[in-house]
């Protein structure tokens, strides 16, 4: 299988080989499908599985189709994986001009506010920083928002950031959002998440 075969843009499958991917990772294989034709999806995957390019691939693909607004917005537990994730999507999208940006802790809100200001196409967020800026960034949003990435579901549940992912699912309209859950373990409170904010997943397991 090729990335190709998948049914990807020949701007994203040249993107690929240009990374040194020579063929997609089983989660990809698996997940790109079903992710263009619509899906909601529930992946079982670790890091170092490919995961990240299983999600953005199609993103881009769908982002390319119909560039509009806020596209994405993937919330990750840690800033260095948002950076990681970031890396990615700036670098699977080169050939279609994608613009991301990086909304975490600990880093400079005002330069964060300038680089939302200059309208991403896919926002890479840890969640308590996203929320700061929903309430205090004017002109910032999740009204149009097509699609929701919630990567390493277990740490960012393990890490308290519960109550505030369910403040971020309330401001995105149901209808019209794809919706995706990645976690290295399916516990309890990945469950309950999936069920609370995924509408009839295909679940993949690596
Ligand atoms: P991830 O599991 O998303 O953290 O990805 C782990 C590493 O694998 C990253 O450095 C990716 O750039 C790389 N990678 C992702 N997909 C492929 C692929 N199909 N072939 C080779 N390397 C890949």
């Amino acid at each position: 299988t090729t990335f190709s075969d998948l049914g990807l843009l020949p701007e994203l499958c040249t993107a690929c080989t240009q990374l040194g991917f020579k063929q997609p990772s089983e989660i990809q294989r698996e997940c790109i499908p079903f992710a263009l034709e619509g899906r909601d999806i529930i992946g079982l995957a670790q890091t170092g599985s490919g995961k990240t390019a299983a999600f953005a691939l199609p993103i881009l693909h769908a982002l390319w189709q119909d560039p509009q607004g806020l596209f994405a917005v993937v919330l990750a537990p840690t800033r260095e994986l948002a950076y990681q994730i970031a890396d990615q999507f700036t670098a699977l999208g080169s050939g279609i001009g994608v613009r991301v940006a990086t909304i975490v802790g600990g880093m400079d809100t005002m330069a964060q506010q300038v680089a939302l200001a200059k309208k991403p196409h896919i926002v890479v967020a840890t969640p308590g920083r996203l929320q700061d800026h929903l309430e205090n960034t004017k002109g910032f949003s999740l009204r149009n928002l097509k699609y929701l990435v919630m990567d390493e579901a277990d740490r960012l549940l393990d890490l308290d950031f519960g109550p505030v992912i369910d403040k971020i699912l309330k401001v995105i309209p149901r209808e019209g959002r794809r919706t995706y859950l990645f976690s290295a373990t399916m516990t309890t409170k990945v469950a309950k998440l999936q069920r609370a904010s995924l509408r009839d997943p295909v679940k993949l397991e690596v």
